[in-house]
């Protein structure tokens, strides 16, 4: 049997793509990866926690609303409401990336989707019908493809960050902030953008104290995240510096990070238990190389524009895969929804319904 749309990703973008393409009674499947260090089903967003700028979600009893709507058997992912979030006597909070994005799963359940939990290693674009390949060598036919695969967290490189991944070097602080041993210990945080604030306010409170390590003298960050972290005196700004060597030992881990100055010869030794990265991201591309036209750090390129078109026709691409701009939920989603469309009206004219 050939499917209609196959689509590839479960991020906002994918779960938007198959309400819409269900909806349409495209039946469409859904592959939905496997857990990686970088990558995690339900996408970039499992990784975060409070998501305060998703329109229609203003902090309230999400997790009421939330248990009554996705399947019981799935409220174990759920993680638990802030605690010290209330209001009259109600968890109150904005929702949680995790909760949000099971919202989007359990719409696209609700109206048909059907969803795969495993990673698309390869796809067969050069004819018609597609095929695409799973990493449990499960074979599958398709008149359409959405790919939605997201990006994923960027580290630095450097040789000593590989050998403490997992020991103290963390591209994600709210999978690992939490852990014994970050609490009140000094820690460091990489970048500028609105993920080093955010990550560097969220470490503030398990900390005793996050060196903010950015290699400018200003932010990239939206001026309410920097004024967040400007304005938390746990965290301490290193300007114009980069990170040249993360320390430790096996017994510890990470016990410092060495920076050096981007204005002068001088260097400084941090003492931290922790490195969390947050330099930015990669779009999950890399079994389409040389299958679809990308630009020059390897994001789809929509051939058309304002259409999710790509250079393949019957495939479509949607979210941060083929966005390294906006790379918001809410834009995403909508790209999810664009993508849909296109590959239900190129589907009608190719006469498949
Ligand atoms: P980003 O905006 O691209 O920022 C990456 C930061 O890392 C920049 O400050 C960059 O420095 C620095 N950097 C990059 N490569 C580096 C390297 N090799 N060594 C040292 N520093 C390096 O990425 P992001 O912060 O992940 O944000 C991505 C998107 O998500 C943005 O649109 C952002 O607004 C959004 N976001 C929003 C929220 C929120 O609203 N709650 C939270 C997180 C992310 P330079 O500044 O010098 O280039």
């Amino acid at each position: 049997m050939t499917e209609k749309v196959v689509i590839i990703g479960s991020g906002p973008a994918g779960w938007s793509a198959a309400i819409y393409a269900s909806r349409a009674n495209l039946e469409p499947l859904l592959f939905e990866g496997t857990l990686h260090p970088e990558m995690i089903p339900l996408g970039q967003l499992a990784f975060t926690t409070e998501v305060e700028n998703y329109a229609g979600f203003p902090a309230g009893n999400v997790r009421a609303f939330v248990e009554s709507a996705v399947a019981k058997e799935r409220h174990y992912n759920l993680p638990p409401a802030p605690a010290d979030h209330t209001k009259d006597g109600q968890p109150h909070y904005a929702v949680q990336g995790v909760e949000l994005m099971e919202l989007m799963k359990q719409q696209a359940l609700n109206f048909g989707t059907r969803v795969i939990g495993e990673d698309v290693v390869d796809v067969h674009l050069d004819g018609r019908p597609f095929r695409v390949v799973t990493n449990e060598n499960r074979e599958v036919e398709a008149h359409a493809i959405i790919v939605a695969t997201g990006a994923r967290a960027n580290y630095l490189g450097l040789s000593s960050e590989d050998a403490y991944k997992n020991r103290g070097v963390s591209a994600c602080a709210v999978c690992d902030g939490a852990l014994p041993r970050f609490r009140n210990k000094p820690l460091v945080v990489v970048g500028g953008g609105d993920s080093a604030v955010e990550e560097a306010t969220y470490l503030a409170k398990y900390a005793s104290t996050v060196y903010l390590v950015h290699r400018r003298d200003e932010l990239r960050a939206s001026k309410i995240m920097q004024e967040r972290a400007l304005n938390t005196p746990k965290i301490k700004m290193v300007w114009n510096h980069v990170v040249h060597e993360v320390l430790g030992n096996d017994k510890d881990g990470v016990t410092a990070v060495r920076v050096n100055s981007t204005v002068d010869d001088s260097h400084q030794e941090l003492e931290a238990s922790g490195m969390f990265l947050a330099i930015g991201h990669t779009p999950n591309t890399g079994f389409l190389k040389g299958k679809l036209e990308m630009n020059d750090k390897g994001y789809i390129r929509w051939t058309q524009p304002f259409r999710t078109v790509t250079s393949v026709e019957g495939v479509f691409s949607a979210g941060d895969v083929s966005d390294d701009y906006y790379r918001q939920a809410i834009t995403s989603a909508g790209t999810g929804c664009m993508a849909a469309l296109d590959a239900e009206r190129w589907l009608a004219a190719q006469g498949v319904e």
